[in-house]
């Protein structure tokens, strides 16, 4: 436990405290002082309480009639706002880009892919990521990772993987491994539900990081889509599709898909269509947009894919306004780390920052990471809001994200199923109850 604790605070600057998740199944935990965000846009809890019981949420409300348990341990949060732990839909943890980082990696054990995973895992938790979605694992890596988590080997999110995704051959994202025709495809889909996947991910068009293929055009074949989407969802997977291809995604969505990763080149009609079957659009602004340069600059990347990543900009965030002004459900993802350095925070809340830039309110992109996140996912009866009865899946910010989403660039307490894993309040550490 020391030897964690010690590796946890050589990450942040501040206080850093880590329990088990046995040590905090035992526990019940007050959260006090702080003003509780009302994610349905009415007015917050001001003084308000959070009672936790082992992992979940059991009480709620003003502290005049939210009494703090005998023996609680108490977590003063005086002055600060409470929100869902963020969520984030789109990450690879085993992550490889061309350039640098690929010629660096190249011969990459699978255990030395194990751990780095781990520790992306970590660090997007410390972040304030609480649960992600990564579709597109290595190796299936973030499935084992995920089985760690969830027995508190490791430190990590919420976990819901797609295990790899599902290439065509010459396609996006196409490796040694590819599968062609819908019998190819239906069994690729049968081999990852084998694995532990949740989700199924494939790729409907051309992409930034495979030289092959435009990225608007359509490069699977609407019986191939069909094949997955039924073999999928005949073992209640969900189904999402990379598309920047307007083309493909009108199939797609006519075909049932449930989600579109990207949308680089989406139009106004498709757009509308996906609102009409509420598919849902996980957009990945942080890949084109310019605060992302240096990243690009750090890893090495060659001149080729920035020029296709350039060429997609100004679309993608036209597309990004259309959708908004259209109303798709709109998740956030980031196809960076969650934790991964951005314009001064992280690539997640920098993605939060570009909805609201682009015409979300702050409430809604604060849901788009939160409560409709937990929708995507069928998941919103355990996480995506602070009630009763869900897990206590709770960060802080010093200021109202409602009103400025910026608010989040400075989360000071990250809880995730009743542990807390960073407290960084000037408020104090972990007080004992009395
Ligand atoms: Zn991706």
């Amino acid at each position: 436990m020391q030897q964690i604790q010690n590796a946890l605070i050589g990450l942040s600057a501040a206080a850093l405290v880590f329990l088990s998740p046995q040590t905090a199944q035992s526990q019940v935990k007050a959260i006090v002082g702080a003003s509780i965000v009302d994610l349905d846009g009415g007015a917050p809890i001001r003084d308000g309480v959070v009672v936790i019981e082992g992992e979940r949420i059991s009480a709620i409300g003003p502290a005049g009639s939210t009494p703090v348990p005998t023996g609680a341990e108490v977590i003063r949060a005086d002055g600060m706002w409470l929100v869902p732990g963020l969520m984030n839909m789109h990450q690879h943890f085993g992550f490889i880009l061309p350039g640098k980082m690929q010629a660096e990696l190249a011969n990459e054990k699978d255990t030395e892919l194990a751990l780095r995973v781990a520790d992306n895992a970590r660090q997007t938790l410390l972040a304030g990521v609480t649960t992600v979605r990564p579709p597109g694992d290595s190796r299936s890596a973030a499935i084992a990772l995920s089985k760690a988590i969830d027995k508190g080997q490791a430190i990590g999110p919420r976990i819901f993987s797609a295990g790899e995704a599902v290439p065509i051959t010459a396609g996006h994202g196409a490796g040694e491994v590819t599968y062609d025709g819908p019998y190819e495809l239906i069994k690729a889909v049968r081999e990852r539900v084998a694995a532990g996947a949740v989700w199924i991910k494939i790729m409907i068009s051309g992409g930034i990081a495979t030289q092959s293929g435009a990225i608007g055009k359509a490069t699977m074949t609407p019986e191939e889509m069909e094949a997955v989407i039924d073999a999928a969802h005949r073992f209640g997977r969900k189904v999402t599709a990379h598309s920047g291809s307007p083309q493909a995604t009108t199939t797609a969505v006519e075909l049932g898909i449930d989600c579109i990763e990207h949308g680089y080149m989406l139009d106004r009609e498709t757009l509308v269509k996906m609102k009409e079957h509420g598919t849902w659009l996980v957009p990945t602004m942080v890949v084109t947009q310019p605060a992302t340069q240096p990243f690009f600059e750090k890893i090495g990347s060659p001149e080729w894919y920035l020029k296709r990543r350039d060429s997609v900009g100004k679309e993608h965030w036209k597309m990004l306004q259309t959708a908004i002004e259209v109303g798709v459900n709109i998740a956030i993802g980031t196809d960076q780390l969650p934790h991964e350095p951005n314009d001064g925070t992280i690539a997640t809340v920098r993605e939060a920052e570009y909805y609201v830039a682009a015409g979300m309110t702050p409430l809604q992109a604060l849901r788009s990471g939160t409560i409709e996140t937990a929708k995507l996912l069928d998941a919103d009866e355990d996480i995506g809001s602070l009630e009763i009865g869900k897990y206590a899946d709770i960060l802080a910010v010093p200021s109202d994200p409602t009103q400025d989403i910026s608010a989040l660039r400075q989360i000071q307490l990250v809880m995730k199923g009743g542990s807390v894993y960073v407290n960084d309040m000037t408020s104090g550490s972990l007080a004992s109850g009395q």
